[in-house]
């Protein structure tokens, strides 16, 4: 099989889309390592810097102390924990819903919903920029798909009115875009799925423990309550662990409990990110200064940005966007950043449209304004050179 391999790989050579694995010898600190030298690192989802927190890492020891570091089976079989029902009630009281239930991923929380509610007969509508995991889930469900325009509530509200039949309509979208950072227009998305009797489910994997009271996600940003049948979150981002959690009715947990491929034939999350997770909960909502430090460093560096002259996207969430256009003048001036020691990733196609090619710029808590003029300053002195600004 190894010829096949060989000119599949080319092939994806050829179109300059070979991706390669880099190897970190720290954790998602502000500052990296790697292959020996060190970065200031702006890519990085450990947006409140919990991940590297010590007292998550101790509570993740304690955590494999008191039950091993494997679960040993299936939530349904012996790897129900009390700390698992723990962790989801302390989902749920963040999030503000009956009850939550936690997945080994944001990714098959999002497969497990999506393809275990959703059957023949019923119809997803799916925002054209939504998350692999919600796409693969689509993928997997019986339902037909229909994608609408990014954001586009004209196309979305066009799909719903054309779509006629008994079965169930869920409308489904990205809290946070993790491409360009923008917010779902969820009030419009609310409105629609009321006149045209759908449900919503929204994936806060970039909002929890960023936007919101406490953190609480998309839904609280907007004041909206009651109205979002699933919200999918992840615990690998802000939480700084790992795992997934679907927040939602009681009935609808019993329903995924019994349901759902992905929570039904998967080992329990393991000990440590259990408790690490609950850690990093019980930290987001009794230090809302770290949060609001997160909001601060993006604003500080959207706005130094713009004044250099850089075409960044609006908006208030960690994810910063710096639009290049060419691919491969974004591929250079990410070359160049990593030369002087700053690691921000250049996005292109397929990901993001032709002739968008652009900077993805994340930020943390725990970065210090000193960091952020370095990055500033490199990306001003390569902006000169490559005359982008
Ligand atoms: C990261 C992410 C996921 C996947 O979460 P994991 O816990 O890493 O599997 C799902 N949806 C969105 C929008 C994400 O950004």
């Amino acid at each position: 099989m190894d010829h096949w391999f060989q000119r599949e790989l080319q092939l994806i050579e050829e179109k300059g889309l070979t991706r390669k694995l880099r190897s970190f010898s720290n954790g998602n600190e502000s500052e990296v390592i790697i292959s020996g030298k060190k970065f200031l690192l702006f890519s990085s989802n450990n947006y409140l810097g919990l991940a590297t927190d010590s007292r998550l890492k101790k509570k993740a020891s304690e955590g494999i102390s008191k039950y091993g570091t494997g679960a040993g089976g299936s939530r349904l079989t012996t790897g129900n924990f009390d700390i698992h029902e723990q962790l989801e009630s302390e989902i749920a009281d963040l999030k503000k819903t009956e009850a939550a239930i936690v997945f080994s991923s944001g990714y098959l929380a999002n497969i497990g919903v999506i393809s275990s509610v959703m059957k023949a007969g019923d119809i997803i509508f799916s925002d054209a920029w939504n998350h692999a995991s919600i796409i693969d889930g689509c993928r997997l469900s019986q339902a037909k798909t229909i994608v609408y325009e990014h954001a586009d509530m004209v196309d979305l509200e066009h799909k719903l009115k054309q779509s006629r039949g008994d079965g169930k309509k869920l409308i489904v979208t990205d809290g946070v875009f993790s491409m360009d950072g923008d917010i779902a227009p969820l009030p419009e998305i609310v409105a629609l799925a009321k006149e045209y009797n759908a449900y919503i489910m929204i994936d806060d994997a970039h909002v929890t423990g960023v936007l919101g009271t406490d953190g609480r996600g998309t839904a609280d940003y907007f004041g909206l309550k009651d109205q979002i049948a699933f919200t999918v979150g992840t615990l690998s981002k802000a939480i700084g662990a790992e795992g997934g959690f679907v927040a939602t009715s009681t009935i609808a947990k019993n329903y995924l409990l019994n349901n759902a491929r992905t929570f039904i034939f998967q080992t329990g999350l393991s000990p440590s990110a259990i408790e690490a997770a609950r850690e990093g909960i019980s930290i987001i909502q009794n230090e809302p200064e770290r949060r609001e430090q997160l909001l601060n460093n993006a604003t500080y560096l959207r706005l130094k940005l713009e004044e250099s002259g850089f075409v960044v996207n609006e908006g208030e969430t960690p994810i910063i966007t710096l639009l290049i256009g060419d691919s491969h003048e974004a591929v250079q001036f990410s070359e160049k950043l990593m030369d002087e020691g700053v690691f921000i990733p250049a996005i292109r196609p397929p990901t993001v449209p032709k002739g968008s090619s652009r900077l993805r710029i994340t930020v943390m808590a725990t970065h210090t304004r000193e960091q952020l003029n370095t990055v500033i300053n490199k990306m001003k002195k390569i902006g000169k050179e490559m005359d982008i600004v």
